[in-house]
């Protein structure tokens, strides 16, 4: 049966989240030429920044307001002020996005009011394009600070066309991602492209984030969503939202506020959540699936059907964001495995209510958790003896301690290299991840004789056969590779 919970333990023991403000950072590098100020203390910008650099491998530039004892007790209106003139006369970024932190939401500075006064300060700045996102940490994860960044800017920047009854319609889709990395941004962009769709994505950081080396470097990295893109995504055909707790609300917001019609998906990991995908941009835009897409969507059909006796029934726990973590169960339920265990940091009922309607469809009987970490994730593969994980880096101890496969997905990957680059999602991802799952699983068995799996074959052969074949005066070694 399966059973959805929340950790009663308040305290995290290695928690699988990172802090608020990276979301929004993150969110940010996805702009071209756009900057972001971290309203706290150095550690609150310097933490996010080492986590980035050491997934994507990129130098990470964010601003800080430097916040001390004393601007602690009398508030950091000053350095704030400060910060968005350094930053503005200095660097001439395209848009600021201004964070809150743990100590800016406590001692209760009213960020808003800041920026407007910076805004009356400096006549030229007066439409210069700045947006104040709430990110405390003991309020949410990650996830919130991404997804309060992506309602800030839907209510923000776009457009509104008055004085005409009938909606604009430029033609593109705005697409939201979720946190997703530079790899899968590329991916999402060739389906649209195979599909002869063109889009707006928010955020972009495809090439922000996993850019080449220039000389002379450019003032800002190359890529990202320009400003005119987001300011017309209010006129946009449709928003498709690719994860529920990651812009699912900024595409409402586009519904509400600009009649933009909102499809909130799940993420396109598998056959079936990216079939879901891309019949939903045929319907919205007309457009045929392309014959190039129809043929990976065949290759992993065909995956499935080679791969499934060397995966079927092993137990799987996963572990990280919600959305990730329901697509992934979904894809290992499509190769023939059984998820056992689904964790994650965020406290989200519906989630929950997701996870459980999922395992009612696919008659999975799963431990789910929400608000949870990687102690009480330790617990559960040890107490079903769970054949293999999926998770990010941090997951690397259980793996280790229990002797099973970790298979690296999710933010950050700071153990291996270029990971950052690979594509989880549409069939291709899907194709990849398969690979990378039997690959892992096979390393770990006997040996694979004509599609036969050979479970401890060396201890079977030294027990079993060896004996055996001495009683009958042959002689026999046993090798193992
Ligand atoms: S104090 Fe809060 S915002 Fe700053 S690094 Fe720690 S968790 Fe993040």
């Amino acid at each position: 049966m399966t059973t959805v919970g929340k950790q009663e333990r308040s305290v995290a023991i290695n928690p699988t989240r990172a802090c608020a403000p990276i979301g929004a950072m993150l969110a940010t590098y996805g702009i071209h030429g756009a900057l972001t100020i971290n309203h706290g203390s150095q550690g609150c910008a310097t933490y996010p920044r080492h986590q980035m650099t050491r997934h994507f491998r990129e130098p990470v530039e964010i601003a800080t307001t430097s916040l001390t004892e004393k601007t602690t007790v009398y508030g950091g209106r000053e350095n704030l002020l400060e910060a968005l003139k350094n930053i503005y006369e200095r660097y001439h970024p395209t848009m600021i996005t201004v964070c809150s932190t743990c100590l800016s939401e406590t001692i209760g500075d009213d960020i808003p009011a800041i920026i407007d006064e910076f805004r009356t300060t400096y006549a030229d700045a007066e439409d210069f394009p700045m947006l104040s996102v709430h990110t405390p940490s003991y309020v949410g994860t990650h996830i919130t600070g991404f997804d309060n960044f992506l309602d800030e800017l839907a209510r923000a920047f776009p457009e509104k066309r008055r004085g005409s009854r009938v909606r604009q319609n430029n033609g593109k889709v705005n697409l939201i991602p979720g946190w997703v990395n530079p790899g899968d941004l590329r991916e999402l962009k060739y389906i649209l492209k195979e599909m002869a769709i063109e889009s707006i994505i928010l955020t972009d950081y495809a090439d922000t984030l996993d850019g080449g080396y220039y000389d002379p470097k450019p003032h800002f990295p190359k890529g990202g969503t320009t400003m005119a893109q987001i300011r017309e995504s209010g006129s946009s055909m449709a928003t498709v939202a690719l994860q529920k707790h990651i812009g699912g609300r900024a595409a409402r917001t586009y519904e509400t506020r600009y009649h933009v019609p909102a499809y909130v998906l799940p993420m396109p990991i598998g056959l079936a959540n990216t079939d879901k995908f891309l019949e939903t941009l045929s319907d919205v835009t007309g457009n045929p699936i392309s014959e190039e897409l129809e043929m990976e969507r065949a290759r992993l059909l065909d995956a499935f059907v080679d791969t499934h006796m060397f995966n079927s029934g092993l137990k799987v726990g996963i572990y990280g964001d919600p959305d990730l973590v329901e697509g992934l169960t979904r894809f290992v339920a499509e190769m023939g495995m059984e998820p056992k265990v689904a964790i994650t940091a965020t406290e989200s009922e519906a989630w929950g209510k997701d996870m459980k309607a999922l395992c009612d469809e696919l008659g999975l009987n799963m431990n789910i958790l929400t608000r949870s970490d990687l102690h009480e994730m330790h617990k559960l593969v040890k107490k079903y003896g769970i054949d293999l994980i999926i998770g990010h880096s941090k997951g690397k101890f259980i793996a280790d301690a229990e002797k099973i496969p970790l298979i690296r997905v999710g933010f950050p990957i700071e153990d291996r290299f270029g990971y950052h680059r690979r594509s989880i999602v549409g069939y291709k991802g899907a194709l990849y991840l398969l690979d990378e799952i039997t690959n892992a699983v096979l390393s770990r068995r006997g040996s694979v004789v004509s599609n036969t799996v050979m479970d401890k074959s060396f201890e079977v052969a030294k027990t079993a056969i060896l004996p055996a074949f001495s009683k009958n005066g042959h002689s026999i070694d046993v090798i193992q590779n």
